[in-house]
């Protein structure tokens, strides 16, 4: 297939403001099929806006162009397919609080995909088991620990088979002896080669799991490497003094 080599995202002079302060200035970053890229840096870096820019949950500069799958993110018609096609997981789990655990995995692909519930039921309790929580299916998400709910809100994104799946920080809320169940889980899924773009500060996840770090500071994309090139040998002294404060 010819189109294999072009990029899943692809991402040209991304610029974000908020009135006169500018978050993104003008990112340029291309995503292959199959990769697993991590986000890194400094709070207040721009890396939550970058990755909620994708699917549009922030509007961005409109002379900034975003393509999913070769289709443009931009407000219309258009966007709702990018969305079914880029799955979302967030530090604070927004799962539904009302519905069950199983419940909240089979909503998407029956209200967007047209799925029958049968189906859609079908497929949730494989996921849950495919996220070591078949057992808590038929809980509510208040029942559950935290890190069983990312893990059930993990379970939910891959129901719509996106072809990318976002991380926002999907540790960063969770008790200490709970990080690495939830960090296993998107090992085992970035083994499976689902396209995946984590923003995290689990340094050792970013340097075991991804193909390529990305480094941001000050909404500017500072530098992207390997883990290797980032992790060992940094090129730019902003780097270097992150990781020295983080490492
Ligand atoms: P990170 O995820 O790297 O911590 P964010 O993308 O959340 O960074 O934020 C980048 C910058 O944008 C920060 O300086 C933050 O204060 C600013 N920012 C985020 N949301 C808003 C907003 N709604 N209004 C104004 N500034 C914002
Ligand atoms: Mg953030």
């Amino acid at each position: 297939m010819t189109t294999q080599t072009a990029p899943l995202i692809s991402i040209r002079g991304l610029v974000k403001a908020y009135d006169a302060f500018t978050v993104l200035h003008g990112i340029d970053l291309d995503i292959a099929e199959g990769e697993v890229v991590c986000v890194i840096g400094p709070s207040g870096s721009g890396k939550s806006t970058l990755i909620r820019c994708i699917n549009h949950l922030e509007a961005f500069s409109p002379d900034s162009t975003i393509t999913v799958d070769g289709i443009r993110v931009e407000p219309g018609k258009a966007l709702a397919q990018v969305r079914a096609e880029v799955g979302m997981v967030f530090q604070s789990f927004n799962l539904f609080p009302h519905m069950s655990v199983v419940r909240n995995v089979m909503l998407a692909p029956m209200r967007v995909r047209g799925t029958s519930a049968a189906e859609a039921e079908r497929k949730a309790r494989e996921l849950l088991a495919r996220v070591g929580i078949a057992e808590q299916a038929d809980k509510f998400p208040g029942q559950l620990s935290g890190g069983q709910q990312q893990r059930v809100a993990i379970a939910r994104a891959l129901a719509m088979e996106p072809k990318v799946l976002l991380f926002d920080e999907p540790t960063s809320a969770l008790d200490p002896e709970m990080v690495g169940e939830v960090l296993d889980v998107m090992r085992q899924l970035a083994g499976t080669g689902v396209t995946m773009v984590v923003v995290t500060h689990e340094m050792g996840f970013a340097r075991q799991v991804a193909d390529r770090v990305i480094f941001m500071d000050g909404g500017r994309l500072v530098e992207a490497g390997t883990p290797q090139e980032i992790f060992d040998r940094p090129s730019h002294e902003r780097t270097r003094g992150f990781l020295r404060a983080v490492l």
